[in-house]
């Protein structure tokens, strides 16, 4: 798509537009390679997913309706130049397509994190896409939209979430068969209280993986919450 085209799709009339949003906060970013940045999260309300681990399942339901402009006016009362829009499953509303082209035409840095059960080929090329591949374990790995990885580039990151050697052994051999660390930064990721990460760690170290592990910052800074 032209620049052009992105503008006029995120003109006056789109930004009156509406989501629902379960929160706007100012936290550092928890994962990814942006670990520790001062962040702004715009959490979208609803996930058709019910990953075992989740930890935002209050972001099911609830939330606020606001235009597009009320979360652009509420992102530019943090000053910083980092915006992550999550959720619960945030393409699951159509809207948020024009949000991240919003925002990154005003020229804040944007990543959108996303489960995988989704198509991510339609969004803003200026955004990062932070794309899981559900293990078996989560409950959810019948979800994968296994072409999404083919839509990816070195601007994005593919995460799997373990819960144990089983998702391990399963992630590794996703990784090497699909030759993932050729297309982007692959990040292996511990359920908090539930993979010892050292053991993550090892596992890793032994295989020599090409991957980044995580641990997430925000629930060592701020235990079970996912931000504050
Ligand atoms: S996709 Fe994310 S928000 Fe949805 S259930 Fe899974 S972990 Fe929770």
């Amino acid at each position: 798509m032209k620049l052009a085209d992105r503008t006029a799709r995120t003109g006056a009339g789109v930004l009156q537009q509406t989501l629902r949003i379960t929160e706007i906060f100012h936290s550092l970013q928890g994962e990814t390679s942006r670990t520790g940045l001062p962040t702004v999260f715009v959490r979208l309300t609803g996930c058709p997913l019910r990953c075992g681990y989740c930890d935002t399942t209050y972001a099911f339901h609830g939330g606020t309706t606001l235009t597009l402009d009320d979360v652009l006016s509420e992102v530019a009362r943090y000053q910083t130049r980092y915006v992550t829009v999550t959720g619960g499953e945030p393409l699951a509303q159509k809207n948020c397509l024009p949000l991240l082209s919003a925002l990154a035409e005003r020229g804040y840095s944007v990543s959108l994190e996303t489960s995988g059960a989704l198509d991510v080929s339609k969004i803003d090329p200026r955004v990062s896409r932070i794309v899981d591949i559900k293990t078996p374990a989560s409950g959810e790995v019948h979800r994968n939209r296994r072409e999404n990885v083919e839509y990816l580039n070195s601007r994005d990151e593919i995460k799997f979430v373990l819960c144990g050697e089983q998702d391990y052994a399963w992630a590794k051999e996703v990784l090497l068969e699909r030759r993932l660390a050729l297309v982007c930064p692959v990040l292996f990721s511990p359920v908090y209280g539930q993979l010892e990460p050292a053991a993550l760690a090892d596992w890793i170290l032994r295989d020599r993986l090409p991957v980044r592990m995580q641990i997430q910052l925000h629930k060592v800074l701020w235990g079970g919450q996912p931000g504050r």
